[in-house]
């Protein structure tokens, strides 16, 4: 697995959500049926990617590394968590956020974010003893936990931040 350029991209028609079988444990991925452990593989993989890529990253969505799949790893509440078909709504003004991203490496944008919004989705987790488990997501967030759900949902629309943000040049001090 590794980070394809924007143009290798899935475009946004083709971002699906993840169906899911939970009583077979089963989840739809590239057309077919398998374990929620090939989830979990891939989701650990993008977290690897996060961790010790080139380029350290607190969060990465699934069409970065060219899967048309709704999911993303972030760094949430100071743990790796695992999510899949979220959607989210601003609950809040929107404030100043400068960000980047993997797929687009060494650029910086400035920005506006929510500071707080509401999710509603998926979250793949590991019960002690159920083992995995797909769970309901309906929470809200805030602050730097916000600004990284915004990031990350928005790369299931076919959302850059280069095209929502301005680039700005990085001093160095
Ligand atoms: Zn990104």
């Amino acid at each position: 697995m590794e980070i394809v350029p924007v143009d290798q991209m899935p475009s946004k028609e083709l971002i699906l959500p993840v169906e899911t079988n939970q009583g077979d444990k089963l989840v739809l991925m590239e057309e077919n049926w398998v374990p929620y452990t090939a989830l979990y593989k891939e989701f650990t993989d993008m977290e690897h990617l996060c961790k010790h890529g080139d380029l350290p990253g607190i969060g990465l969505s699934a069409a970065q590394v060219g899967k048309p799949t709704q999911c993303f790893v972030a760094f949430i509440d100071g743990e790796w968590r695992h999510f899949l078909n979220c959607k989210y709504k601003g609950m809040s003004t929107k404030k100043n956020s400068m960000e980047g991203c993997l797929s687009l490496p060494g650029r910086h944008f400035r920005l506006e974010r929510y500071s707080k919004i509401k999710v509603w989705g998926n979250e793949l987790v590991i019960d002690m003893e159920e083992g995995l488990k797909i769970i309901e997501v309906s929470r809200t967030f805030s602050g730097l936990d916000a600004v990284i759900m915004q990031h990350e949902i928005d790369h299931h629309y076919g959302i850059l931040i280069s095209d929502i943000g301005k680039e700005f040049e990085m001093r160095r001090r």
